[in-house]
């Protein structure tokens, strides 16, 4: 009757003991580690590697699909997050960072299209709107008609509480702002960049991969959008719905308007313009 309650002390004894050593014997925490992490987001490897690479006291996360490493740059707290490929697929990796990390802003960067002939491969373009390409009701055509781009009129579905198709309020298109203290920082390193230039305007995604030049044509005119990729306007949807700043900035590795043929390494100067901005946003901003 009475050796069960020695065996549970011993045992708890053990445990106390082991739990102080482990303790010991992990790295000192950062000491900014209770402030929310600067999350950066890319779709794939070659878009977001280096930058997990650049991390001090890294540990990796696997949340299923999606993959989050996470350290510190200059001792501020940073989460790398390979979002994966897509609006889908960003938009479920921006809801995980959300709720895990509670970051205090978001970066969504990457490879993009670009959507005019004198943006060219390895130029760099900082979002300050991200709209999205692939939300528009089609007009009407019977059988046989085919399909018509020109008829399209695009769709807010954040707008409508009803059938989004037939409220005329929900057929503008959604612009998501880029963050102003974000946009400060990124102007601040622009000089740093010496692969390309850095310049303002519109992201536009979607999960098309366009070439049809009349459609850029299109796109650029209507909506602004000067680079075409497929998870910033979806990041900055779900960023917004949880109240955190989020900053868009794309690299051109490919322009079909100009004929600027893929270059992957263009994922790689991003990281590295990226890496700039994080730092100047974390010692310049957070860290004031
Ligand atoms: N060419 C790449 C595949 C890229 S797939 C390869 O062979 O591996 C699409 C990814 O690249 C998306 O994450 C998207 O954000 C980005 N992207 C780059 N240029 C794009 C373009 N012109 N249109 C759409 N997405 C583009």
């Amino acid at each position: 009757m009475n050796a069960m309650p020695r065996v549970s002390a011993g045992l708890f004894a053990v445990a106390l003991l082991t739990a102080c050593v482990t303790r010991e014997a992990a790295p000192a925490p950062p000491a900014v580690d209770a402030a929310r992490p600067v999350v950066v987001q890319g779709a794939m490897d070659l878009e977001i590697r280096k930058l997990a690479g650049t991390l001090e006291h890294v540990t990796e996360e696997k949340v299923h699909g999606w993959t989050f490493w996470r350290g510190t740059i200059d001792g501020y707290p940073v989460v790398i997050s390979k979002t994966l490929k897509g609006m889908s697929n960003a938009a479920a990796a921006t809801a995980l960072a959300a709720e895990r990390y509670h970051p205090v802003a978001i970066i969504n960067q990457g490879t993009a299209g670009g959507h005019e002939p004198d943006l060219h491969v390895y130029d760099i373009v900082l979002g300050i709107q991200a709209v999205n390409l692939g939300s528009f009701k089609t007009g009407y055509r019977a059988r046989g008609r085919g399909s018509s781009f020109a008829e399209w009129t695009p769709l807010d579905l954040m707008r409508s509480e009803g059938s989004a198709g037939e409220d005329p309020n929900a057929r503008s298109m959604r612009r998501f702002g880029g963050d102003e203290g974000l946009l400060t920082a990124a102007r601040r390193v622009r000089g740093t960049y010496r692969k390309g230039r850095v310049v303002e305007g519109v992201i536009g995604s979607s999960e098309i991969w366009n070439s049809e030049i009349d459609r850029i044509q299109r796109f650029h005119d209507q909506f602004g959008t000067m680079a075409e990729e497929m998870e910033t306007a979806s990041a900055a949807q779900i960023a917004g719905l949880f109240d955190i700043p989020l900053l868009g900035i794309r690299v051109v590795s490919n322009n079909i308007t100009n004929g600027g043929t893929y270059d992957a390494l263009t994922g790689e100067a991003c990281q590295e313009y990226v890496y700039d901005v994080v730092k100047a946003y974390i010692g310049e901003t957070l860290k004031r």
